[in-house]
């Protein structure tokens, strides 16, 4: 089995909607995504010819997802969050807000960036996601 590395770190602020206690208020993280790519053969011709796949492909991809979220305000997209978003239209159109779907904790968020990666072609065997230094989400299938 061959298992590639990668990872990208980046900025965001968010809140846990529905939550009682220090998460409840808007605060940041600077997460950091570990990527594990694991193939147990390489490719046998071509361009990527004896590796599971080209380092440059993963960082490409590991680069849209770092600016889809880097110095954002994620919101769950929610009645409260949509609350909040109206109220935050008083800032330059310049300020960025991001909607997620779903309660931005470390276990969703994990989740989520597989399967970005996944839809982008990258076979993603794991996404762990440092929500803290010491802290973190696998998300594995
Ligand atoms: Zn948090």
């Amino acid at each position: 089995m061959f298992i590639l590395k990668s990872e990208v770190q980046f900025d965001m602020a968010h809140y846990l909607s529905g939550y009682t206690g220090k998460c409840q208020n808007i605060h940041g993280h600077r997460y950091r995504i570990v990527v594990k790519v694991a193939s147990e053969t390489l490719h046998e011709e071509g361009q990527l010819r004896s590796m599971v796949d080209d380092f440059g492909n993963i960082k490409r991809v590991l680069k849209e997802i770092e600016d889809l979220f880097d110095h954002k305000l994620v919101l769950e997209d929610n009645e409260e969050g949509r609350k909040v978003g109206e109220a935050l239209s008083v800032l330059p159109n310049t300020f960025k807000v991001l909607y997620l779907p779903f309660r931005t904790t470390a276990e969703e968020m994990s989740r989520y960036i597989y399967y970005l990666l996944k839809d982008k072609g990258i076979s993603v065997s794991e996404v762990e996601l440092f929500e803290t230094p010491t802290n973190s989400c696998t998300y594995k299938e």
